[in-house]
């Protein structure tokens, strides 16, 4: 056995219960005892009804934290262009849409799931530090409302020199008038130190994304008077997972200090694109709210008179979303117990890719049960990997095959990472709405994945 029981009840759990600090999700009593409910639906039947692992989402909790962003940011032009790899479903992004959403794309693959979505260009901006020619031409033949309407999605973010080359040739292919020319904003590298992990960090002079303001400057400028491009913006991307107002405040008047610059210069930019990368609170974290980054950002914007925007992903789901697993096996192994549940590191990769702690608690309480008896266990999937681990040496209460854990916060870069690592089917998604669940991606079959196969000869 690990650490005795006895000591353990007297250790604290070291992380609150996800479900007494996300809204929208709570414990309520349920016929058996007391139950973790998303809005009007207990995550046990949601998971027992759709199999497992499954992730399941809550509209109310998307629509609140999307909410909360635009109304801090009341008084002044504003777009919030969700940032889509931090999740890619195909209903959510409509549902954000219909809440006056734009979206910040960054492949050639996420353009079509937007197109196949039914959004108009001018809602699209398109960054990353590795646009394709092929993937920069689809983009300025996307229509800029309707289907087939002229070309022309809201912004080019371009982070190179030898990126603006391209852009500029593949633009002076399709441009037949300078009011047609593609809007273009330069991504700057703000140099400041930020985000959560080393991989997440993104505004640093060291980092490969986004040009230093000198060269960007020389970019402008060089381009000032081009028929093909129309500079309309600048953009920044600091890190992700930013726990502190200070780095965005200080590289947002950065770039302030550089739209007014490039004013004098006869350049005037109509948008300020700030990125995302606002950190949300997993286990213990204590970011700025929503609404104070919101008004921090909207004090400096509102005297350069430009239209903001904001590319959030993590600050708009991630806590909307959990990742249900049914419990496999127990086992005890050298005096440590290792509870084996059926999801695994393709599912949900950040704890294997970042060391992220998704805490893990069960959904069910039977009535009269002791909630105290903790013991620390470790909770890991079946892939053929040690790294195939949620959490070690976690507090969690006697388990048994068949039942349901939640993994928390997963909302964002969940299944947008998942893979198909050894031969596993991607998971399900649900969206959950007052009392109902609907299924809004279907888990994968085996003819799904081996569809893209070939036969040798
Ligand atoms: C990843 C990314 C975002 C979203 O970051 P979050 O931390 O999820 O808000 C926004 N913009 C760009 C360019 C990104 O690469």
């Amino acid at each position: 056995m690990g650490a005795p029981t006895a000591n353990n009840k007297k250790k604290k759990l070291r992380y609150a219960d996800p479900a007494t600090f996300l809204p929208h999700f709570a414990w309520k009593k349920s016929p058996r005892g007391k139950a973790v409910f998303a809005e009007g639906v207990t995550l046990d039947e949601a998971a027992k009804k759709t199999g497992t692992p499954v992730y399941l989402y809550s509209q109310a909790a998307i629509h609140d934290a999307f909410r909360e962003l635009d109304h801090g940011l009341a008084g002044i032009p504003h777009t919030l262009c969700f940032a889509i790899k931090s999740n890619g479903n195909r209903a959510l992004l409509q549902m954000l849409a219909a809440m006056g959403g734009g979206f910040d794309a960054v492949s050639g693959g996420e353009i079509e799931l937007l197109r196949r979505a039914g959004v108009p260009g001018q809602r699209i901006v398109f960054s990353g530090v590795g646009k394709s020619r092929e993937e920069i031409r689809e983009a300025l033949r996307y229509p800029a409302s309707g289907k087939n309407g002229r070309p022309g999605i809201l912004l080019f973010n371009v982070e190179s020199e030898a990126e603006m080359d391209v852009l500029l040739a593949e633009a002076a292919c399709v441009v037949r008038h300078p009011s047609d020319a593609p809007a273009v904003s330069i991504r700057v590298n703000p140099d400041v130190q930020a985000g959560g992990h080393p991989h997440i960090s993104t505004g640093h002079h060291q980092h490969k994304f986004g040009m230093d303001l000198a060269a960007a400057r020389r970019l402008y400028l060089a381009h000032r008077d081009s028929r093909h491009i129309r500079w309309e913006g600048i953009s920044a991307h600091i890190g992700s997972q930013v726990l502190s107002l200070a780095p965005f405040r200080k590289a947002l008047q950065r770039m302030a200090a550089f739209v007014r610059d490039l004013r004098g210069e006869g350049i005037f930019l109509r948008y300020l694109d700030f990125g995302g990368g606002l950190g949300v609170r997993y286990t213990d974290q204590k970011p700025p709210s929503r609404a104070d980054y919101a008004h921090m950002v909207r004090e400096i914007v509102r005297p350069l008179g430009v239209h903001l925007l904001l590319e959030p992903g993590r600050s708009i789901v991630a806590q909307a979303g959990v990742l249900l697993t049914r419990v496999l096996y127990v086992k005890e192994n050298r005096g440590k117990t290792f509870v084996i549940v059926y999801a695994a590191m393709n599912d949900l990769m950040r704890p294997a890719l970042y060391g992220a702690v998704h805490a893990i608690t069960p959904v069910t309480r039977a009535k009269g049960a002791a909630s105290a008896t903790l013991r620390r266990v470790d909770i890991v999937g079946p892939v053929c990997e040690t790294g195939d681990c949620f959490l070690h040496d976690w507090p969690l209460p006697p388990v048994q095959s068949g039942d349901v854990l939640a993994i928390w916060c997963a909302g964002a870069y969940g299944m947008s990472l998942a893979s198909n690592y050894n031969m596993r089917l991607r998971a399900p998604e649900l969206l959950v709405s007052g009392k109902r669940a609907k299924l809004i991606r279907r888990r994968e079959t085996y003819n799904d994945l081996f569809r893209a196969d070939c036969n040798l000869g």
